[in-house]
């Protein structure tokens, strides 16, 4: 077994080395038949602390702890990294994989579902593999194209595309061994998420809670990729049996006719095996809609949204759960990282599940039995008080639910206090490192609403929601708007040390065993700090947000910390002028490998030419203008930002040249430019409609155009 893997190491390595970096693609290597690479079993993944440079699961081990063993690299030398290689992607949308590294082989997903397979050593290419996902399924992604990761196992790779499909690939050549698709093709349905394997089953959930699908998560037997089972996660429609026994009673907690619009309930990030309790945790996403008043009109907690729940591996059987926001309304997913460790809570040590969701509250459960032990805010909120350690139920705000026709912003916002940007737990330092946002959202019903099948379906007034133009209120909106990077003590719940961020969205991190805390940034940088006091020791110009969780390994004995860079995801796509607050930064997308003593150079990126706006004359009538409003604020802000301003990821259609010429129609009603991802919207939208959102764009970008001129600062 040892000695198979060692050839498949040596092989991989020669094969590499012979290719040069950046050389052309090359889609499969000739190997051997017994080379195997990623030739991982339960043994080796459970064990992972026995090899500690491979990072051989989305989370390092199967705690998801993100804490490196390694500590060649400390808080002595760290000043002496130096980039090692880089590698660059041909996609350039948000980035958001955690690499595996297994012997000496780093395995990575890209946006658009690619993988690639790079000397961990050189970052020479081995393979590539393109899922050709339909560029048109695009428009179904709540929050840009993105991979979070693979998965390994017995010689293969895993990988859950955009449009639903669960591949698995031979880790040696990149060569489809099996594919099967994951949903049913008619919803909404999307995989950002990695897979996870537990005792020869691929866990795979989806995305797809703002679309009107049905959120579950499933296990896969990874020789042959036939479905083992399945958990759904709200039940559906009452007048059909129950796919399980736990739904019928998940269904006495919700009213009116929810499975018409899915519910939601999505498991699209976290999924968390503890082998010492042999059970499965899934996070579970927002209802859908987001107003309770059209999904649940007569109340209920809508179980299992905005839940944790425990299911047996084998079978996926229910076991317990935790519902972290009872008849959500805010799109408090709780979806988030999901870490198991040992921790002491009142002089004894205990199996904890330590999780901060996007609501705000960080959340220590019991993980045997799913009882909350305690919860405590780790940011600004205003939804909540706190929580209530009898009921686990969080005590809400006056303000919290919708409240009026002048309702305040709610703090979290659909962004979270905490998204999917992995955190890290130390145990050496005994800190959770956390990822925080800080901004608020406008949540108001809408005078009217619709659910569509092929429509988001926020059940908000989008409208109110998007960015004022009154230049005092925008200016005290974007003054809350901040992140940070927070060292948390999960046994007494208090923050520890924190270091302010101009802006959200900054990346995951990495704890090491040389006391060393990594994290990309926002504005461009990728850092490391001392882990016990948060120390700055390197800085880094990574010319990109950088979002993703950054991984440690060895190749021959040299450490080197590696992060996937590239700015976007749904923060610049569609937050509009707010996300310039964390820095305007471009997207250019590469995997960034350091060492001690790493001489290697980015080359300068072009100089940006400013765009200049040339509008055509905004003559449509108010009523046309609002009604473009509207529609834009709902079919097209995802993508194009809030308010028409885009984040520099997309197109900002103000400076669109279509916007005098019938292009404008053939584009968003003709699907000229499908093949970038931009859809035809004529399922969904008509003619006057479209015209009516050019209308709104027009008028968008003379406002702009009359800001640009009163000052410069204006946008
Ligand atoms: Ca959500």
């Amino acid at each position: 077994m040892l000695g198979s893997r060692i050839s498949a190491i040596a092989l991989t390595l020669i094969l590499a080395a012979s290719m040069g970096c950046h050389g052309p693609s090359q889609t499969a290597i000739e190997t051997k038949p017994s080379a195997k690479a990623a030739d991982l079993n339960d043994a080796r993944i459970v064990q992972a602390d026995q090899e500690p440079g491979n990072w051989m699961s989305y989370g390092r081990s199967y705690s998801e702890q993100r804490f490196s063993p390694l500590k060649a690299i400390d808080d002595q030398n760290a000043d002496q990294l130096g980039l090692a290689w880089d590698y660059d992607l041909d996609t350039h949308r948000g980035q958001e994989a955690t690499p595996l590294v297994i012997d000496g082989v780093m395995y990575f997903t890209t946006a658009w579902s690619k993988v690639v397979a790079l000397n961990a050593a050189t970052g020479s290419l081995l393979w590539t593999y393109d899922p050709q996902v339909n560029p048109k399924w695009a428009v179904n992604a709540c929050c840009d194209v993105v991979n979070r990761g693979l998965a390994a196992w017995n010689g293969r790779l895993f990988l859950g595309t955009l449009d639903g499909r669960l591949t698995a690939l031979d880790a040696t050549t990149g060569k489809l061994v099996w594919e099967t698709l994951t949903i049913d093709p008619t919803f909404r349905y999307t995989i950002t998420g990695a897979p996870r394997v537990v005792k020869g089953k691929v866990i795979i959930g989806n995305g797809g809670g703002e679309f009107g699908v049905r959120g579950y998560v499933s296990a896969y037997d990874a020789e042959t990729g036939k479905m083992i089972w399945r958990f759904y996660t709200v039940p559906g429609d009452p007048s059909k049996p129950f796919e399980s026994p736990i739904l019928q009673k998940a269904a006495k907690t919700w009213t009116g006719e929810w499975w018409r619009s899915g519910g939601g309930g999505t498991v699209w990030d976290s999924i968390v095996y503890d082998p010492e309790l042999d059970l499965l945790y899934i996070g579970v996403g927002n209802g859908e809609p987001w107003n309770g008043k059209y999904r649940s009109p007569e109340g209920g907690d809508n179980l299992f949204t905005c839940s944790i729940v425990a299911l047996k591996p084998d079978t996926g059987e229910y076991v317990w759960h935790y519902q972290e926001d009872p008849a959500d309304e805010w799109d408090f997913d709780s979806d988030e990282h999901i870490i198991l460790a040992d921790i002491p809570i009142a002089g004894q040590v205990r199996k904890v599940l330590l999780q901060a969701p996007k609501n705000g509250f960080f959340y220590v459960l019991d993980r045997a039995t799913g009882k909350l032990i305690s919860a405590s805010p780790y940011t600004y909120i205003n939804w909540a008080t706190g929580v209530d350690l009898k009921t686990g139920r969080p005590m809400e705000t006056p303000i919290a639910r919708y409240a009026g026709n002048h309702p305040p912003p709610i703090v979290p916002g659909p962004l979270g206090a905490h998204s999917w940007q992995p955190m890290s737990f130390s145990p050496l330092t005994g800190e959770v490192y956390i990822p925080v946002n800080d901004l608020g959202f406008l949540y108001k019903s809408p005078e009217h609403f619709e659910a569509r099948k092929f429509a988001p379906n926020y059940g908000i007034d989008v409208v109110a929601a998007g960015m004022p133009q009154n230049p005092e209120i925008k200016k005290a909106i974007l003054d809350t708007v901040k992140g940070k990077l927070v060292a948390w003590d999960p046994v007494h719940q208090k923050q520890t040390w924190a270091i302010e961020r101009s802006g959200p969205w900054n990346g995951g991190l990495l704890s090491t065993a040389g006391n060393l805390l990594f994290e990309g940034t926002a504005d461009g940088h990728f850092e490391a700090y001392r882990a016990d006091t948060g120390a700055k020791l390197w800085s880094f110009d990574a010319q990109t947000g950088v979002m993703a969780g950054p991984v440690s390994y060895t190749v021959g004995g040299e450490q080197y910390i590696a992060v996937l860079a590239g700015w976007g995801g749904v923060f610049p796509l569609a937050a509009g002028e707010v996300s310039f607050k964390s820095g305007r930064v471009r997207n250019v997308s590469r995997m960034l490998a350091f060492k001690l003593g790493g001489k290697a150079n980015l080359p300068a990126l072009p100089e940006v030419v400013e765009p200049v706006l040339h509008p055509p004359p905004s003559v449509a009538s108010t009523a046309e203008i609002q009604r473009g409003e509207k529609v834009f604020q709902r079919y097209c802000a995802a993508c194009h930002g809030d308010v028409a301003v885009s984040g520099g990821i997309l197109p900002d259609l103000r400076y669109s040249n279509t916007l005098d010429s019938d292009q404008w129609f053939g584009v968003v009603l003709g699907g000229m430019l499908q093949r970038s991802g931009m859809v035809s919207f004529k399922p969904e939208l008509s003619h006057p409609d479209v015209s009516a959102v050019r209308a709104y764009v027009i008028f968008r970008a003379n406002q702009s155009l009359a800001d640009k001129k009163r000052g410069p600062d204006s946008q």
